[in-house]
């Protein structure tokens, strides 16, 4: 009895995730990577949960994610939310961040536990930043990046020395968005 109760949770919780992906409009094959359910499946889910709601507000991302690191250095508000979500990312250990400020795979394993621990990540971001520039698939492709050092650098203000991202291949002003904006200001 004890092992069918340990995989009812197990499979309630990868539930949970689903619908907690979902609710976020993570795109199907996000889904199927952190919770092992196959496509055909999350399409039931979605169908079942969303679909018929009255107000729904979810809808479904398909094609391929976005992955164009230049989305992060538009303006300095989307730089400076970038950044606070990447600050996140390290926090919750989705992505590693050495004294050298390169970064890399953090000690979160892929699959379900990376899937709750960005969900935090990304549930925290909402809540420092209600009208959020980052949507959750720009946020995870932000996460790989990172993650793989491809195209987004930390650095340090000269000025204040907070952390933030900048462009790989952008000349750096060497201050972070807040102190740019202070200083056009
Ligand atoms: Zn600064």
């Amino acid at each position: 009895m004890r092992a069918t109760d340990d995989r009812y949770a197990g499979e309630r919780a990868q539930f949970d995730l689903a619908i907690r992906l979902i609710r976020h409009q993570a795109r199907t094959h996000i889904i199927s990577e952190c919770t092992g359910f196959s496509q055909e499946r999350i399409r039931k889910l979605y169908a079942t949960y969303f679909k018929h709601q009255q107000g729904n507000r979810v809808r479904r991302k398909r094609g391929k994610s976005p992955s164009a690191v230049d989305f992060f250095f538009r303006n300095s508000r989307v730089q400076a939310e970038a950044s606070a979500l990447a600050g996140l990312f390290f926090v919750y250990g989705l992505v590693r961040l050495r004294s050298d400020l390169t970064t890399g795979p953090g000690a979160v394993r892929p699959g379900f536990a990376k899937g709750e621990r960005f969900c935090r990540a990304f549930e925290d971001y909402l809540t420092l930043c209600p009208s959020g520039q980052l949507s959750f698939e720009r946020a995870w492709s932000l996460q790989a990046a990172l993650e793989t050092g491809d195209g987004v650098l930390v650095a340090d203000c000269v000025r204040c020395g907070a952390l933030y991202v900048q462009d790989a291949l952008a000349l750096d002003p060497a201050t972070c968005p807040g102190c740019r904006g202070r200083q056009s200001a």
